[in-house]
Parts: C-alpha cells; structure tokens; sequence
C-alpha cells in the first residue's frame, strides 16, 4: 500500500514536471512567435518606406527631366526669338538705308528746283512776289487764288531735321494781315495745339488751309470767307521760334506742298 503510494506520488510528482515543462515550452513558443511577428512588421514597415522612398525619387528624378526639358524649350525659344529680332534689325536697317537714300534724291530734287527757280528768276529783287495777279483758270467765277500773306519763305514742305515738315513757313512781323487764299467756310478759330493758335478753312472743292502760330484770329467757325478776306495776323505763338505764318494745305486727307499748291493755283510765290 505505502509502495504504491509513494509510487503514484512518484508518478504523479514526473507528472507535473512534464506538465511544468510543456508549460514553460508554450510560453518560449509563444514569445518566438511574438519576437518572429514583430521582426516581420519591421521588415514590412522598412518595405514600405523604401517603396515610398523609391516613389519619392522617381517622382523627383521625372520632376527634374521635365524641368530639364521646360529649360531646354525656353532656351530654343529665346533664341527663335533672338533670330527673330535679327531679322526683324536688319530689315529695319535696310528701310533705313532706303529711307535716307530716298531723302538724299528729294534733297538734290528740291536743290534742283530751288536753283531752277533762281534761275528763272535773274532780274528780281529778294522781295518775294506779294499778290497773285493771275486769274484761276479753274474756277473762273469765284475770282483769283491770292498769296495768303508777304513776307520771306524761311521753310518748305519736306524733310526737316529727322522729321517731315508738311507746312511752308512765312516769315513777317507780327500783325501782318493773313487772307483766305481762296473762297471757303472757317472751320477753326482758336487755340490748337503746337501752333498756339489756329485758323482752319475748308475751301469749296474740299481742300482745307491751315494757318498756325497766328497772332490774332479775325473770324469764327461757321464764317463764310472770300478769296482775299483777312482771317488772322501773323504771330509768334506755340512751337514757333520767330514770328510766321505756318501754312498747310491738305487735299483727301493728306498734307501736300503749299508752295506747289499755290502756284498750281497761278499764285506767283
Ligand atoms: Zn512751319
């Protein structure tokens, strides 16, 4: 009786030993596998990151070649451009050299005519002519086209100093009588502009006579005048440096040559 009680004892002590040990072998188990579990996640994380790592560089890698190519089209660009503006220079350059070739043949052509002039001129004085004596063979009932003042032609129509000057400028003292050369209706009377102030009129066949840097105006707008009616003395007013009367003479709508207007007319100047 006590042998096997001591041997169950016996038994049942090796019993609990094995019980004891598979215990402790779970629990070893157990905490590999939670060491095992946890390596994986921080494998999988380090993964993750590099893939995100590797997307970022990419991303960059694409960002920086298009940059590369943007830069590259700019540059292509500029310099289209550049040979654009070259081209655009140079033809410039050639207009130039055309433009002043074509003022150097209007500057002998006016020499030309101004010697022409003296010459056909031999046993006059330096007055200029002072009245149109000729009748205008043009509009026969309206009577003669008449100089619009007297006085000393200091500037004509054409090229002046870089610019164009589009009037013929008459010099005299300040207060001589400037007359409509040819019958019409004042379509201004008052200040204007650079030339202080003005008298405009439009004349029957349409042809409109401008006066500039006038000291006085003698009419209003809406004035009808004769051929010979005084509309204005000379003056020194506006961007005028002495004093004369600046006329023009514009003809569908451009300004032509007073002086070769006025003598088309018979007007003797
Ligand atoms: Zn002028």
């Amino acid at each position: 009786m006590l042998v096997r009680a001591e041997l169950l004892d016996s038994v049942g002590g090796s019993q609990l030993d094995a019980l004891d040990g598979l215990r402790r072998a779970r629990v070893k188990m157990a905490n590999l596998d939670s060491t095992a579990r946890a390596a994986l996640d921080e494998a999988r994380a380090k993964e993750r990151a590099a893939g995100q790592a590797k997307a970022a560089a990419d991303a960059a890698y694409t960002a920086a070649v298009d940059a590369e190519a943007a830069q590259q089209q700019r540059t292509e660009e500029l310099l289209a451009r550049q040979s654009d503006l070259e081209d655009q220079l140079t033809e410039a350059r050639g207009g130039l050299a055309e433009l002043e070739g074509k003022r150097a043949r209007f500057e002998d052509w006016q020499a030309a005519e101004q010697a022409a002039e003296e010459a056909a001129q031999p046993s006059q004085g330096e007055q200029p002519a002072t009245r149109a004596p000729a009748a205008d063979s043009e509009s026969p009932q309206s009577g003669s086209t008449v100089l619009p003042t007297t006085g000393q032609i200091t500037s004509t129509y054409g090229p002046r100093s870089g610019s164009i000057h589009y009037g013929l400028d008459i010099a005299n003292d300040i207060g001589t009588p400037i007359v409509t050369p040819l019958d019409g209706v004042v379509i201004s009377a008052g200040p204007a502009s650079g030339f202080g102030l003005w008298v405009r009129v439009r004349h029957d066949n349409g042809t409109v006579t401008v006066y500039g840097h006038i000291n006085e105006a003698l009419v209003s707008v809406g004035e009808r005048v004769d051929a010979g009616k005084q509309i204005a003395t000379i003056g020194n007013r506006g961007e005028s440096t002495g004093p004369h009367l600046h006329l023009e003479v514009h003809q569908d709508g451009s300004k032509i040559d007073p002086l070769v207007w006025l003598r088309s007319k018979g007007v003797s100047i």
